[in-house]
């Protein structure tokens, strides 16, 4: 079985994809929220980034996930929909802006694989959360898998010292196992270097209104 905690691969320098499109919306209202629980990068917001953080939410909806940022405890800069969600397939939902630092990562932990040991490893990188209850029956869609390989494909064409791709667990692995053992690793690693050069398909306008949505039951998120 394979083991989260050593889910890391990095960027070559060859291979760097010249421009790279995302379907993303914001979620909604979350600017209202996200002041709370992001900071100002202490590196550039560009050359600054090093790495890309992959988290599993740990709850099965993206309500649940953006109720951390709502609650001003975490955030992370992209949330990738569960398949029972009315945006899975369409596009990923935007929840904190990449040119501030996302709180999804400890600013005590570090991994000597990773920008050289340096810890605050939200002030140099992305994060990334992909639905996902973290049961072992509950498998990561094919979608969620491209998609959150599009996200890294889409960060490397844009951030020239991008060079980390990660797994929180690796980066937490006393606290986390995120995104757990049914996340294909090899996989999504497979596609973020090669990359699917088909087109997206066009963005439908199928967000639910906030206000729509219906709270359900969250267990809690890996974030922070
Ligand atoms: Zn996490």
């Amino acid at each position: 079985m394979s083991d989260p905690r050593k889910y890391q691969f990095n960027l070559p320098k060859k291979g760097r994809p010249s421009r790279i499109g995302l379907e993303e919306e914001w979620y909604p209202e979350i600017h209202k929220y996200y002041g709370k629980c992001t900071s100002k990068r202490i590196y550039h917001p560009i050359n600054g980034i090093r790495a890309v953080v992959i988290h599993a939410t740990a709850g099965g909806s993206s309500v649940g996930a953006a109720s951390v940022i709502k609650a001003g405890r975490a955030s992370f800069h992209w949330l990738v929909p569960d398949e029972d969600e009315p945006q899975h397939g369409h596009f990923v939902w935007a929840t904190a802006p990449e040119k501030l630092a996302a709180w999804h990562v400890r600013n005590s932990t570090s991994h000597p694989d990773v920008f050289d040991g340096h810890n605050k490893v939200n002030h140099f990188s992305l994060g990334i959360e992909v639905v996902n209850t973290q049961k072992s029956s509950d498998e990561f869609s094919d979608w969620q898998i491209q998609t959150t390989a599009r996200i890294v494909r889409y960060c490397w064409a844009k951030y020239p010292n991008l060079k980390h791709v990660v797994s929180h667990a690796k980066l937490d692995p006393r606290r986390r196992k995120d995104p757990g053992t049914n996340f294909p690793w090899q996989d999504f690693k497979k596609l973020v270097l090669v990359g699917d050069e088909d087109p997206v398909p066009k963005l439908v306008s199928i967000a639910t209104p906030a206000s729509q949505i219906k709270e359900t039951d969250f267990h809690g998120n890996c974030t922070g």
